[in-house]
């Protein structure tokens, strides 16, 4: 049987992402960027079903303007979608979150400054073999780092097919898999996630070529350690960068990769970069484009604080989580423009998220996107050292 674009899934959810990106602006059309197929394999190399993929992206040099990731957030789940909550990166603009409706799932990307933002979704896997499988965890575009190699994503064992039962002589019935960290069953490398990612041990990070693995002491070489690509000078539009960026391949000869945008004002021109890790090699890409001047929209002011319950003054948000605040949260902590939270990193759901200076009062507020925005917004600004 021969699956191509033109099966249900793919035509459903080429839809559904393009209507729901058509409601987030009203006087410019969302561009399909590209779409693939992700392959699926048990054992053999043929394939015995596919994946249909579709990368989206909206507004293009005009974030955060509008829309804001929340809104995205919002759009999917009026047109029928789950979706969690965006998570923000560490740079202003930052954004990531993900929707599923049934065996269908999108995740959408908000680039740093005015970045892209962007929806890949992809369909179930579509079998074509005629036996029925259920769904692997992973195929190659949905990894947050590569594919393993051992279970091709499954997850599973592929010897005995995830039963954990052994067939071999003198294997009393169990597979050699019963051995392995993650239980009967499950794929000895990968555990049971189908894929191999930053935080997978040190030594299966070296042998996928984890480039940041060869060094894991050299300071001088971390992420802020970041070397600039060339400049090139070809598009007109972010999107049009991206829509390059996107049908370009790694040395390895593999395309697929999870785009990260930035864009950045310079003397007369604004510079887009892309970076992103290659899901064929795990080595770093990194692409830059010389993009004609436009004056970036400043970010929409930040939402007010909701006054003290109690004395009316203006509070302090409370930040969780600091094993490893980052160096803008340091900063914000020093100057008394958050607080840490007294739970550290314990999330319970009446946990406070407000302090009031003037008299003390710690209080949650429900309304948790205002308290997010306003964070981000004094993270961004913050006053230079
Ligand atoms: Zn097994
Ligand atoms: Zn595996
Ligand atoms: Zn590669
Ligand atoms: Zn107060």
């Amino acid at each position: 049987m021969q699956v191509g674009f033109d099966c249900e899934e793919a035509v459903w959810l080429r839809s559904a992402l393009l209507e729901i990106a058509a409601t987030l602006y009203s006087d410019r059309r969302p561009v399909m960027v590209r779409q693939w197929i992700d392959p699926v394999r048990l054992h053999d190399p043929e394939p015995v079903g596919h994946r249909f993929l579709f990368l989206v992206a909206v507004g293009g040099d005009d974030r955060p303007a509008s829309p804001d990731i929340d809104d995205v957030v919002d759009a999917f789940r009026a047109a029928g979608w789950e979706a969690h909550e965006p998570r923000y990166g560490r740079e202003p603009g930052t954004g990531w979150a993900e929707a599923r409706r049934e065996d269908f799932k999108t995740s959408i990307d908000a680039g740093a400054g005015p970045g892209v933002l962007t929806f890949t979704g992809w369909t179930p896997v579509v079998f074509t073999t005629g036996r029925q499988l259920r769904q692997p965890q992973h195929t190659l575009s949905t990894v947050y780092g590569v594919l393993c190699r051992e279970c091709h994503g499954w997850g599973a064992c592929l010897d005995c097919d995830g039963t954990g039962r052994g067939t071999e002589p003198g294997s009393y019935g169990r597979c050699w898999c019963h051995g392995g960290q993650g239980g009967p069953g499950a794929c000895i490398e990968c555990g049971l996630s189908g894929q191999i990612t930053e935080s997978s041990p040190w030594h299966l990070l070296k042998s996928y070529g984890f480039a940041d693995a060869d060094a894991p002491d050299a300071d001088a070489d971390g992420p802020d350690a970041f070397r600039m690509p060339p400049i090139e000078k070809a598009h007109g539009s972010n999107i049009d960068a991206l829509t390059d960026v996107a049908h370009r391949t790694c040395a390895c000869g593999e395309f697929r990769s999870r785009w990260s945008n930035q864009l950045r004002e310079a003397d007369d021109h604004l510079v887009s970069l892309f970076t992103g890790r290659c899901r064929g090699c795990a080595k770093q890409r990194a692409y830059a484009f010389m993009l004609p001047h436009r004056k970036l929209p400043p970010p929409p002011p930040p939402p007010s604080p909701p006054p003290c319950p109690r004395c009316a003054q203006v509070p302090v948000p409370l930040v969780r989580g600091l094993h490893f605040p980052g160096s803008a949260t340091m900063r914000a902590l020093e100057l008394g423009l958050v607080e840490a939270s007294d739970r550290g990193c314990e999330v319970r759901p009446d946990d406070p998220n407000w302090r009031c200076p003037a008299c003390g009062h710690a209080w949650q507020d429900a309304d948790e996107r205002r308290r997010a925005r306003i964070l981000r917004s004094i993270l961004a600004d913050l006053p230079a050292s």
